[in-house]
């Protein structure tokens, strides 16, 4: 076992240092490039196609019905569209890769913190 006094001198040298840590969540560091954040989903490039519903492997993708039945142009309505849940979500971006209209970025935060998990989902 160490000696106390042989830790004084560092604990006096880091008294004087600058904390490495951030006051979270008011302070962040600035994220890397390419980060994978949150699913953020583009409801109108969105046609429901189900694409991104197929491919996800942890099942964080389920279709529901679109309430507003947007229109797709000739006589045509978006029937479903995709609901995230995020709590199921590993940012693998596969549905990113996938989506045919470009319609889901991996763009958002990194703050997925709550209490319920009905809260962390994306329908826009
Ligand atoms: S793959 Fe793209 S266009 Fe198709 S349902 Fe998913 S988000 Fe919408
Ligand atoms: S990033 Fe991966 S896990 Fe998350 S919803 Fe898309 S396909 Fe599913």
């Amino acid at each position: 076992m160490k000696k106390p006094g042989v830790l004084l001198p560092l604990l006096c040298e880091h008294l004087f240092k600058k904390p490495f840590t951030l006051l979270y969540p008011r302070q962040q560091w600035p994220l890397p490039r390419n980060y994978r954040g949150m699913i953020v989903h583009d409801n109108e490039a969105c046609v429901g196609c189900g694409t991104c519903f197929r491919v996800c492997p942890a099942l964080a993708i389920e279709m529901v019905e679109d309430p507003e039945k947007r229109p797709l142009g000739k006589d045509r309505v978006r029937k479903n569209k995709p609901l995230f849940h995020l709590d199921r979500c590993m940012r693998c971006a596969q549905c990113e890769e996938s989506c045919p209209f470009n319609a889901i970025h991996l763009r958002g935060g990194v703050g997925l913190v709550g209490y319920v998990r009905s809260k962390m989902r994306v329908f826009s």
